[in-house]
């Protein structure tokens, strides 16, 4: 899926060295480009362009890499000297992200070879800091990456920040359907929907839930049937929900929701949606197992109105693509406050992805204290141990703060057979202690997207391509340092719309 999207190799050059010396640029870049584009680590296409050396020229690019539907973001590199002033037209006219590599086409000092025209060829280090430079001055955000073009580390992070791009990209078109309002005096899940758009482009459409309602009892029995004995062969079904059991009914009937749903998502583009469960007039069950199984299809989730970590979900999902390790709408829901080692327990009402199960769900009926409706089925799992992130987006009234915690997964201590939900148990970084006391002081949400693929350094790339603040709960962060990253950032973004 992520090779339908560009990433434009641009290098930078002038006229002042020669035809001769130009050539050579250009097939040094051709051999990186090519090189990138083969690499395992970089999961979009990577397209040399011809060698810029004129205003005009890098002008042209950039208006051409605005209109290309396909290109999401370029990756420039300045093999020799391109005088910066060169530049400042097209980088403001810019639209998509851009990554700069300071790279060099010779690993090696060639010792007893060097002359001067391999210094004059090989002038990355002082062209990209020229280039480097205007970025700057230009108060542009993008990721600048150093090393080699060979190495393992560069290509992993150039193809991290093509993720970020991907999932940016996605954003900028996302629709997400809302099935009733928020619930009812919740805050962090509330926001500027107009500021989300302007920011991210991303349109929030609400529906009232008879909507999908409607969608729903125009399901046709043979439908049904039809997907309740897909389930039961993929699924450890419960016997009471199997095919002659008691409670089969309630397995059709979730069957029935989700195929409603699915057909209303697809029939209006929708690739991320909300449900409320104090708004559920006409559904029988909340929507609980309908919605495991299309988080894991790739659709963005948030519960109770949530539409902020709806489109997170589906963004993170798209940057996730063909990583191993899943993507889920998440809550912290309860403690393990031993002291021995502090650990969270992650879960929601029911609605946990399938796609970081570490084995085979097993669909089960429980009933379900809130929402006054029907037992809803749910499958339930664990998560296997490793490292995640959890992410939260926050309206702070003057701008969206991005908040993410590296975690890791840890095995249960013991098992939980009276849990009736899928759940994930993890210690925050650097401990419960002072990651949850970081995540508080942030204003982090109960609710986040949870994930065993994406990682934090491709969120800091999002947030920069989206100009979201981005704050980072690691095994570094001290509390007396994180405090007062929240009192300078308050600051900068009261002033920074004047820098
Ligand atoms: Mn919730």
């Amino acid at each position: 899926m992520l090779k339908q999207f560009e990433v434009w190799f641009i290098t930078g050059s002038q006229h002042l060295y020669g035809p001769k010396t130009l050539e050579q640029v250009a097939q040094n870049s051709q051999a990186i480009a090519k090189a990138l584009d083969g690499s395992a680590h970089i999961p979009v296409k990577v397209v040399f362009k011809p060698v810029v050396k004129t205003a005009e020229e890098i002008s042209d690019i950039c208006v051409q890499a605005n209109n290309a539907p396909s290109c999401i973001g370029l990756i420039t590199w300045m093999h020799t000297f391109s005088p910066a002033k060169m530049w400042i037209a097209g980088l403001r006219s810019l639209q998509k992200p851009f990554l700069h590599l300071h790279t060099q086409f010779n690993r090696d000092l060639p010792w007893g070879e060097i002359d001067m025209d391999f210094m004059n060829l090989n002038q990355a280090a002082h062209g990209d800091r020229e280039f480097g430079f205007i970025g700057s001055r230009l108060r542009i955000q993008r990721k600048v990456v150093v090393g080699h073009w060979s190495e393992d580390g560069v290509q992993q992070k150039i193809g991290t920040w093509t993720r970020a791009a991907a999932g940016y990209q996605e954003m900028k078109t996302l629709k997400v359907a809302r099935f009733g309002d928020n619930m009812r005096n919740v805050a962090v899940t509330e926001g500027d929907k107009v500021e989300a758009q302007i920011r991210l482009g991303m349109t929030v459409h609400g529906f009232g839930v008879g909507d999908l309602v409607k969608e729903v009892n125009l399901v046709s029995e043979e439908a049904i049937t039809k997907l309740a004995a897909e389930i039961e062969s993929k699924y450890n079904v419960a016997d009471e929900l199997k095919k002659g059991g008691k409670r089969h009914d309630s397995l059709r009937e979730s069957a029935k929701i989700e195929i409603g749903l699915r057909t209303f998502l697809e029939k209006g583009g929708f690739k991320a949606f909300t449900s409320n469960f104090e708004d559920l007039h006409g559904l029988v069950q909340l929507p609980g197992f309908s919605v495991q199984r299309l988080m894991a299809d790739g659709y963005g989730f948030g519960g109770e109105g949530d539409w902020k970590t709806a489109a997170l979900v589906r963004a993170m999902k798209v940057m996730a693509v063909g990583l191993s390790g899943g993507t889920s709408f998440m809550e912290d829901y309860t403690y393990h406050l031993h002291p021995s080692g502090a650990k969270v327990l992650g879960a929601h009402m029911l609605e946990v992805c399938e796609s970081i199960a570490e084995q085979k769900p097993i669909v089960e009926i429980h009933q379900l204290g809130i929402g006054g409706k029907a037992d809803p089925v749910r499958s339930r799992f664990t998560v296997k141990p490793g490292a995640a992130i959890n992410v939260s987006m926050m309206d702070m009234g003057n701008r969206f703060r991005m908040v993410v915690n590296e975690v890791e997964v840890v095995p249960l201590e013991a098992p939980m057979p009276k849990l009736p939900v899928a759940s994930a148990l993890w210690v925050p970084k650097p401990n419960l202690a002072i990651g949850a006391g970081a995540w508080i002081l942030a204003g982090g949400a109960h609710h986040t997207s949870f994930s065993q693929a994406v990682t934090a350094e491709c969120m800091e790339d999002f947030a920069e391509m989206a100009g979201l603040e981005f704050l980072l709960i690691d095994d570094k962060t001290t509390i007396s340092e994180f405090k007062k990253e929240l009192r300078w950032n308050d600051v900068f973004y009261m002033l920074n719309k004047g820098l």
